[in-house]
């Protein structure tokens, strides 16, 4: 018999499969030896109140075997696409890229993948010197190269934007290609920035196996453009591409691409997103208040909102027991952002607090037309580089100090590998962003208490949390307005968020570019 459950749980009765086999057989009413097996259908944590407690939906299995939960097991129609009818050129590697090449192959097209950057190993190298020696190369860093922006991510996989598609098929080709089983079942699936290169090269075999193409070292620098369609695209080699139709899924740091979009009269628009910090807290700390002292628990996060003067500011990326990274892409350009092991078990915990941006703070930079968002983005990125001293030291200060503008005398410890430099962080952000975050950082005290601490430090810039651009699509068939065969997609074209988002309209795209097809 089998028997679908729900049991609270507490945390020590959770942790162990002969505890929930006890509460399971206590729930059901029978002899825990009847209890052959069981899947966890779904896992939360409640810890809102006085006593931590897990919810887990169980499938019970009694008096029979455990079987396998087959619906967790994505189709994946190996095809070979080698000398397939229709080609697609996809640029950018990244979750939307890579997401939309497997999705071509199982329609029976062909994806050529055109990547400016690195295979996921040798990016690692790169990595570790921008971390190590402050040099950062240009085509080869925390968002450039295999598996974009989403390899050396912080792989949380929760998304809002559900109406987008299918997001359990996201999570099922991600197990499929070898993340962890839990990603199926907890209410905030988690991967963690050391599974995620395993992952990312078993889907870039998978493609390969299939008849793809995947080729490194080519940054597009030109589009080739003839009576409405897109003839080829150009890569800053020399060598040129043709196909049937194009892929844009560059990303939000690919500013090049924003600019050749520009100066090709290629339509592009501006879009709303927010700037701000990186703040840094003992996760010891964060645990204690979100958890009221009790033990045993994973790191606590967090999630938090205030308006300020009609102005959003909001919690963005929060990486319990996690790492502040250089995300820059460019030299003279400080960006930061965070990440976690899949342990979640550095002693820190870090998340970006942001300020909404409207077009009136833009005035400033209209001359940049739809790209004003992104000069504005860019010289914060600037100023910040500068404020540190170079070599992508980040300007910081302590949490109090900077709503009380006083210079930080010391620096608490930091996971922030490059290093930090005490300095004025007001000095470097636009006032009403100074302004906005301030207030938040007063207001979010009083929600946390014990929050608004200076044993909390703040880094500057989160600038790059999501799009400044919009590129347009036709909203039946997903093609640009003026070319019907180029394709905007992923986060770079607004129209995702983060990994699961960006992986969804990838698949939309191709999907779309399927039917066309046919
Ligand atoms: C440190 C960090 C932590 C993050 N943590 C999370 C998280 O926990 N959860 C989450 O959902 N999201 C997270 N994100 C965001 C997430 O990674 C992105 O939203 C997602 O990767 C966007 O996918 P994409 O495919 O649209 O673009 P990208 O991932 O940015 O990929 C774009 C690709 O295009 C390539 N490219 C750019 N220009 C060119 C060109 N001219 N020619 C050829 N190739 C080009 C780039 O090299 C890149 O590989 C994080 C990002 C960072 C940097």
């Amino acid at each position: 018999m089998q028997k679908n459950i729900q049991l609270k749980l507490l945390p020590s009765e959770a942790s162990t499969d002969s505890g929930i086999k006890e509460s399971a057989a206590l729930a059901i009413g029978c002899q825990v030896e009847e209890i052959k097996g069981f899947t966890i259908l779904k896992r939360s944590l409640d810890a809102r109140g006085r006593q931590a407690w897990f919810i887990l939906t169980l499938r019970v299995f009694v008096n029979e075997p455990l079987q396998p939960e087959t619906s967790r097991i994505v189709k994946m129609a190996f095809r070979n696409v080698s000398s397939a009818k229709n080609t697609v050129i996809i640029i950018g590697a990244g979750p939307a890229g890579i997401f939309a090449a497997l999705k071509l192959i199982e329609e029976g097209i062909q994806p050529i993948i055109l990547e400016r950057g690195k295979d996921v190993r040798a990016r690692r190298r790169d990595i570790a010197i921008l971390n190590k020696e402050g040099s950062l190369n240009p085509e080869s860093n925390y968002c450039f190269g295999e598996g974009g922006a989403g390899t050396y991510s912080d792989g949380k996989l929760y998304t809002r934007s559900s109406k987008r598609g299918d997001i359990n098929r996201i999570l099922k080709l991600l197990f499929f290609f070898g993340a962890g089983e839990n990603i199926l079942f907890d209410s905030h699936p988690h991967i963690g920035t050391n599974k995620l290169p395993d992952i990312i090269s078993r889907m870039r075999q998978y493609i390969l196996d299939s008849g793809g193409k995947f080729l490194f070292g080519k940054r597009v620098v030109d589009f080739i453009l003839e009576n409405g369609i897109v003839k080829a695209v150009k890569s800053d080699d020399g060598d040129l591409f043709e196909a049937n139709a194009f892929i844009l899924a560059t990303g939000h740091s690919a500013r090049d691409i924003f600019i050749l979009l520009q100066d090709k009269k290629i339509v592009i628009e501006p879009k709303p997103f927010a700037v701000g910090i990186r703040i840094e807290h003992p996760q010891s700390l964060i645990d204690g208040i979100q958890y009221h002292g009790y033990q045993d628990l994973p790191p606590a996060s967090y999630s938090l909102v205030e308006q300020v003067k009609g102005r959003g500011v909001f919690s963005f990326c929060m990486c319990p027991g996690g790492i502040i990274a250089p995300a820059s892409t460019s030299p003279g350009e400080l960006v930061v952002n965070g990440w976690s092991p899949s342990k979640r078990n550095n002693p820190y915990a870090n998340s970006g607090i942001v300020v909404t941006i409207g077009e009136k703070e833009l005035e400033d930079y209209s001359r940049w037309g739809p790209l004003a968002g992104m000069y504005f983005q860019k010289s914060l990125e600037e100023k910040a580089f500068e404020q540190g001293g170079g070599k992508f030291i980040a300007p910081a200060q302590r949490m109090v100090d900077f709503v009380q503008s006083r210079i930080s005398s010391t620096l608490p410890p930091c996971s922030y590998i490059p290093g930090i430099h005490s300095s004025p962080l007001k000095d470097s952000l636009p006032p009403f962003v100074y302004e906005g975050l301030s207030r938040a950082f007063v207001a979010f005290g009083k929600k946390m208490k014990g929050y608004y601490t200076n044993e909390a430090v703040i880094l500057s810039t989160e600038s790059r949390t999501s799009s400044p651009v919009r590129i347009p699509r036709n909203p039946i068939d997903l093609s640009h307005p003026q070319f019907e065969n180029l394709y905007p997609c992923g986060e770079g074209a607004g129209y995702a968020g983060g990994i699961v988002s960006a992986a969804m309209d990838g698949e939309k795209v191709a999907s779309q570019i399927a039917l066309k097809f046919v």
